[in-house]
């Protein structure tokens, strides 16, 4: 790496062909971006297995630095979690999905829900439910709209705290998924006691379903026992026309992967 103009603690990693923080200037800049809201949200379709058709769209942040340019979530997401500032970014981006959510059904009137994902903080953040229910007055909108993603392990703390969070969330309207299903260590203990809509099967089962055979019986055991729970599947990551039909044959529900389409930043 080599060092860039007068700023003694931004390296640029060439390999990467982004730059790299110092913890303590991430949180810095972080702050700065929160008060001149400098994140944009881009949507990733979410495709109905049999119609081809797009069901919805995943939420997914992307910071833009002024001078920086765009910063992916894995570089600052689990910084932000640390520091406690990721619950303000999270309502910031909740917020965001909320307001485009007409513009998102004028352009697509099938779609049916924008998927957001909701940090183990942010679950467990005591005003959450009051922070939806204002939000929900001020666009004036139908919650069946909006689903919230939590993963397996955010909800390792607090498990009793959550699960009365998103009782509460699913109460009020909202849809609910799990989040990189497989990947963590209770997994059929939440598909038992949380009140899910849907679970999301991770990529890494996805990456080989073509030629690992145990990964494609993993995989089909999965959707059969979702199913019987009355939960939807939706496959992550797929990249592939082979992997979808796979999943589909396998009777996935729901495809979401780079081969229908990247996230993208809504069209206006
Ligand atoms: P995730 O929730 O599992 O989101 C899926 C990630 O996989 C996204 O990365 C997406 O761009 C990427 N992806 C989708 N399809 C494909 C594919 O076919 N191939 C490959 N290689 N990748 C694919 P992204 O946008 O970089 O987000 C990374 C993670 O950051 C997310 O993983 C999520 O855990 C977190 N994240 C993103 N946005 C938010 C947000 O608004 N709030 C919270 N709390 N977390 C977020
Ligand atoms: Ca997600
Ligand atoms: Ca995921
Ligand atoms: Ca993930």
């Amino acid at each position: 790496s080599k060092s860039k103009g007068k700023s003694q603690f931004v390296r640029y990693n060439d390999k990467l062909g982004e730059y790299v923080f110092s913890q303590a200037d991430m949180i810095n800049q972080l702050r700065i971006a929160i008060e001149r809201n400098e994140f944009v949200v881009y949507f990733q379709p979410i495709v109905c297995a049999k119609a081809e058709k797009i069901s919805g769209y995943e939420a997914l942040v992307r910071w833009i630095h002024p001078h920086r340019g765009m910063i992916s979530p894995g570089q600052f997401i689990p910084i932000a979690e640390a520091s406690g500032q990721m619950i303000e970014i999270e309502q910031l981006i909740i917020e965001e999905c909320f307001k485009n959510l007409k513009l998102l059904i004028s352009l697509n009137p099938e779609m049916k829900y924008v998927s957001i994902n909701l940090s183990a903080r942010g679950i467990i953040e005591r005003n959450i439910v009051k922070f939806l229910e204002n939000l929900l007055l001020k666009y004036n909108l139908d919650p069946k709209f909006i689903e919230f993603e939590v993963t397996e392990s955010s909800l390792l703390n607090n498990i009793e705290r959550t699960v009365e969070v998103l009782d509460r969330i699913k109460e009020m309207g909202f849809k609910l998924s799990l989040d990189d299903f497989g990947t963590g260590f209770s997994s059929l203990n939440y598909l038992k006691n949380l009140p899910l809509d849907k679970v999301k099967l991770d990529k890494s089962f996805i990456d080989n379903i073509e030629t690992d055979e145990r990964d494609h019986l993993m995989v089909k055991s999965i959707i059969e026992l979702s199913h019987r729970l009355g939960l939807l599947v939706v496959g992550e990551g797929v990249e592939t026309k082979n992997q979808r039909d796979l999943l589909y044959i396998l009777e996935c529900d729901f495809i979401q992967g780079f081969y229908y389409g990247r996230p993208e930043p809504i069209a206006n």
